[in-house]
């Protein structure tokens, strides 16, 4: 069997039950040449005095090299293993996650599942959508879409395994239906009374933020008469849930076209008079400045941006540009008023941002009050030992 035998010492991580690999750990890998360049090929490994610490998926072309998929010595990685996990990560959302038709199902390492995506829309007649980011989980991809179809009873399977990280695992960037039918051009889905349009097979992710349920949730409490800006709107998310909640008045702003189309469209799904709501397709930087400029004020502010730092080299260039959006932001918000804000980058910590954020309303002269720390929704589990899993971040805010 193919083995890894890491450097003494290098075992550390793993005792803490942390699920990555890295090459720099690893002393030698022994095992038939044939397993030795197959992606995927579950590797025993070892520390440097041989004890067993863990089976993990090997990926020889990716910079984490090996993948955990279980710390039990009796535990085999078998067809057994994958239907488990499947079911297991299927009930718990079946019991924590409420009001909704849009579920991520499984979220890689929390599940048991190193770098697979799984999203549920529209229930037995809508579709399972799948992104397979590790050589690990490809390996499995037959049994997984087995479990899925017969723990959930929806026949419908599309992947969407076109996110860049693949090309960092050697795999090809691949999209299209696993099993039974191909995705329609909409799917609708009902979250917390809100009807939505999701475009399984070419909208951002799976389609859809499913993370920011909740926090979309929070705004529909808060939004009665006020007027909302959204920016980053993407399908317009939040801003349903203000028009939802009662807003007077949302101006969603975003630089995609067809985002900004489907967000019209949730509109007119939803019955509510398009007259409140007003979509710009704008850059936000320059919009926020010429907003500023003009006088413009708002009482419920979003600001829920893309990964502005994709890797740690990135994050003094993100901090600046998070800073910049937030000042303006608090700068924006009439007296009383509310700011939702938002990190998605996993290398900025909820601690950094909420200083990034201290540093704008510094700047701004806003002794503003953290109401609230916010995080995705309950299907989307960060683990204590893998707190790599903690990318979504937000602060709700309010301007005394
Ligand atoms: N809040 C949304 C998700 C936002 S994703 C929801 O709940 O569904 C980030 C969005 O920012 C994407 O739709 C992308 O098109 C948009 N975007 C990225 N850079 C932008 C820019 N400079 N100006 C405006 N929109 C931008």
């Amino acid at each position: 069997m193919l083995t890894i035998t890491l450097k003494p010492g290098k075992e550390k991580s793993l005792l803490r039950r942390h699920p990555w690999i890295f090459p720099t750990a690893i002393d030698r890998i022994e095992g038939k040449p044939e397993e030795k360049n197959k992606p995927g090929a579950t590797a025993l490994v070892r520390s440097a005095t041989g004890q067993f610490l863990a089976r993990a998926a090997f990926s020889p072309k990716s910079q984490i090299r090996a993948r955990v998929w279980s710390f039990d010595e009796n535990e085999p990685i078998d067809h057994a293993l994958i239907k488990r996990r499947v079911k297991k990560a299927i009930a718990y959302r079946m019991q924590s996650v409420r009001d909704t038709d849009a579920i991520r199902l499984i979220f890689g390492e929390a599940d048991g599942f190193p770098g697979l995506v799984v999203d549920w829309y529209a229930g037995k007649q809508g579709h399972l959508v799948c992104q397979f980011q590790s050589a690990g989980v490809e390996a499995w991809k037959a049994p997984i879409v087995q479990a899925l179809i017969a723990e959930t009873g929806c026949p419908n399977v599309y992947e969407r395994s076109d996110a860049s990280v693949r090309e960092r695992e050697g795999l090809p960037l691949v999209t299209g239906a696993l099993a039974g039918n191909e995705p329609p051009e909409e799917t609708l889905v009902t979250e917390n009374g809100v009807r939505y349009a999701v475009d399984i097979k070419t909208g951002h992710k799976t389609g859809f933020y499913i993370d920011q349920r909740d926090n979309r949730r929070l705004v529909m409490e808060h939004a009665e008469g006020r007027d909302v800006l959204n920016c980053f709107c993407y399908t317009g998310g939040f801003s349903l849930a203000a028009l939802k909640g009662g807003a007077k008045s949302v101006v969603s702003i975003d630089s995609s076209g067809e985002a900004l189309a489907i967000g019209k469209r949730n509109v007119e799904l939803n019955g509510f008079d398009p007259a409140r709501a007003e979509w710009w397709d704008a850059d936000v930087f320059k919009t926020l400045r010429a907003l500023r400029e003009q006088g413009k004020s708002f009482d419920l502010i979003v600001l829920d941006p893309p990964k502005f730092a994709a890797s740690p080299d990135q994050v003094e260039r993100a901090a600046r540009a998070y800073k910049d959006i937030n000042l303006i932001g608090l700068q924006l918000l009439r007296e009383g008023g509310l700011l939702y804000t938002y990190s998605c980058s996993g290398a900025i910590s909820a601690d950094l941002f909420q200083k990034i954020v201290a540093g704008a309303a510094n700047d701004a002269k806003v002794d503003a009050r953290i109401l609230r720390r916010l995080h995705a929704g309950v299907d989307h589990p960060m683990t204590t030992s893998f707190p790599e899993g903690e990318y979504l971040k937000g602060l709700m805010l309010h301007k005394p």
